[in-house]
């Protein structure tokens, strides 16, 4: 069994090595996001330890990264206790497990051990409508070829259409699905399908969106 740890604090990342060399893990580690995403890359590891605050480039960045590049290796993150973490965000970028530090060495080994036999994780699937793309481990959104800049809002919103593509979807059901606020206004949500219309329909001449009076909206199937 090989692990990659990528940590850039020498105390944890070594004791993390010692441990695991003395459970029978060969372990490599990488001390910065780029030399972690490069290790990972090229060579083929069991499970990831990967640490959220890291130089240069973020545990988020590091993980989504790897996804995108279709590389499913279980990886757990590391997170610190203050907050920084957002577990929603982790686990969409493809993180599949997460460890709040400090953390005692038995749970880490005792969860590392489950995410190995595991294995790989399924990745939520692609969703797609015409030529409008959204992949919702990597958090992009295409419009043909073109790369979509979506805020989370507007990407949580666009996915939730997209998964009940061709269904009218109520303004209520978005209400409760993407802003978790049943005293959220609807008017609200018209804000945002209005930016999201600029941003996926407006500069391509396509109305993907519908309203549909009196109920709320339905992405067309065929990306409008
Ligand atoms: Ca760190």
């Amino acid at each position: 069994m090989r692990v990659l740890i990528v940590e850039d604090e020498t105390l944890i990342a070594r004791a993390l090595r010692e441990g695991l060399e003395a459970e029978g893990y060969a372990v490599d580690v990488s001390e910065t996001g780029d030399d972690g995403l490069w290790r990972a890359t090229e060579m083929s590891y069991d499970a990831i330890i990967l640490d959220l605050m890291l130089p240069n480039m973020n545990g988020y960045v590091v993980c989504r990264e790897l996804r995108k590049q279709g590389i499913t290796t279980p990886i757990m993150m590391l997170t610190a206790k203050d907050g920084d973490f957002d577990q929603a965000e982790g686990l969409d970028t493809g993180a599949d497990d997460y460890l709040t530090k400090p953390f005692s060495f038995v749970v880490l080994l005792a969860r590392l051990r489950a995410l190995i036999r595991r294995g790989p994780t399924e990745r939520p699937p692609i969703l797609s409508a015409g030529d409008l793309v959204l992949d919702p481990s990597a958090r992009t959104c295409h419009r043909g070829d073109d790369l979509i800049d979506l805020t989370p809002r507007e990407f949580s919103l666009l996915r939730y259409l997209m998964h009940r593509v061709g269904e009218p979807v109520s303004k209520q059901d978005l209400i409760e699905h993407v802003w978790s606020d049943d005293e959220l206004d609807a008017s609200v949500v018209q804000v945002y399908v209005g930016y999201l219309r600029r941003k996926i329909d407006e500069p391509y001449d396509r109305a993907a969106i519908e309203t549909i009076r009196g109920i709320g909206y339905r992405l067309d199937a065929s990306g409008g």
